[in-house]
């Protein structure tokens, strides 16, 4: 009996020393930690949860700057980077492009082909005529005319980590996955360093990875909850269930002009140099946002019927397309989803 009082006394002096030591850490709940910045056009926020606010507000700023690396790297028509470089070429030989490059380039002339053209990063010069970044403009046809025979990806060659241009008017515009990309990079960065439960959304294009932890120490963690906006009502539609870590939404909502109650917005259908009037906003989920970005720009101008089917043939991709029909707004959905998300 003396002993098992002594046994018992001895535990809880031991249990109070390992408290004391630690801190009291193994008890401690991670906190959130949250930021915001305006990084690629568009709202980028981070939220994970650290042990260590401070640490944790040390990685969000650190990801950050990944994402404005990425911005650089791929950035089109401002700065200095791999893009511009290749957009300002004045020749057209082999030229190298750095690793990260290489990854997007390849994975956009992959589903270029799979789509039959509808993802195609060199219908940039299109793009740029509609000028949607400085109010928008309506071209003519024949001004269209012009840019469209500089169009398509099947006119550059790439093997490995190198690229070749068959059309001197090629240029190029990774706006349609360039923001999926940069949200993967900021994903790898924060969970190299640790980092287990964490969510990034550029503007729609949204990676998640873990769980959020239980907020006490008995408590249960829970799934991230997305929320996505509906692309004509003003409302926001709450994603409980995600099917995979990672979904991107493009819409005719988040960059366009209207003339004479036509809206004309920047998801370029490349066959024909006008924006894509089948859809209103596509959702995809699969597993890096680099591939959920760049399908849901796919499948936008694909349209309703095919881009199901499309999503349908592909392993692991789920999408949800909302798209106007005699004035109303209609849904359809993969069958992965179909019945399990509230929408
Ligand atoms: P997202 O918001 O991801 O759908 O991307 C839209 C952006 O992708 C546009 O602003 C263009 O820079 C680019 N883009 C437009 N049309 C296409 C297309 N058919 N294929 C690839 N990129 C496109
Ligand atoms: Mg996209």
């Amino acid at each position: 009996m003396k002993y098992r009082v002594i046994t018992i006394a001895g535990l809880l002096l031991c249990m109070i020393a390992v408290w004391g030591f630690s801190g009291g850490w193994f008890l401690k709940r991670p906190v959130a930690v949250d930021a915001t910045e305006f990084i690629m056009d568009t709202v980028v926020s981070v939220k994970l949860y650290h042990h260590d606010r401070k640490r944790g507000e040390e990685l969000i700023a650190e990801a950050f700057k990944e994402a404005l690396r990425i911005e650089r790297m791929m950035e089109a028509v401002k700065g200095d980077g791999e893009i511009r470089r290749l957009n300002q070429r004045d020749s057209n030989g082999w030229f190298e492009l750095m690793p990260e490059l290489g990854i997007v380039l390849r994975e956009a002339q992959k589903y270029h082909e799979l789509s039959g053209g509808a993802f195609d990063p060199s219908v940039a010069p299109v793009k740029w005529l509609w000028d949607f970044e400085d109010g928008g403009y309506l071209p003519s046809q024949s001004e269209l005319e012009q840019k469209l025979p500089s169009v398509g990806l099947e006119n550059v060659t790439i093997h490995g980590d190198s690229i070749l241009f068959l059309n001197s008017d090629i240029q190029l515009d990774l706006g349609g996955v360039a923001k999926g990309f940069a949200v993967d990079r900021m994903i790898e960065y924060l969970s190299s360093h640790g980092v287990e439960s964490i969510l990034v959304n550029a503007g729609g294009d949204i990676a998640t990875l873990g769980k959020k932890p239980a907020a006490t120490f008995f408590g249960a963690e829970s799934d991230w909850v997305i929320g996505m906006r509906h692309p004509r009502l003003n409302r926001t539609i709450v994603l409980k269930w995600n099917p995979y870590p990672a979904v991107a939404t493009s819409g005719d909502y988040q960059r366009f002009f209207m003339k004479d109650g036509v809206r004309y917005h920047h998801i370029i259908d490349p066959a024909t140099g006008y924006p894509a009037s089948k859809c209103a906003s596509v959702t995809v989920w699969t597993k890096s946002a680099m591939l959920a970005d760049l399908l849901a720009t796919t499948i936008f101008v694909l349209g309703p019927g095919k881009g199901v089917e499309f999503a349908e043939s592909l392993d692991s991709v789920e999408t949800l397309i909302y798209f106007e029909r005699n004035g109303n707004v209609e849904s359809v959905m993969s069958s992965g989803i179909e019945g399990r998300i509230g929408i």
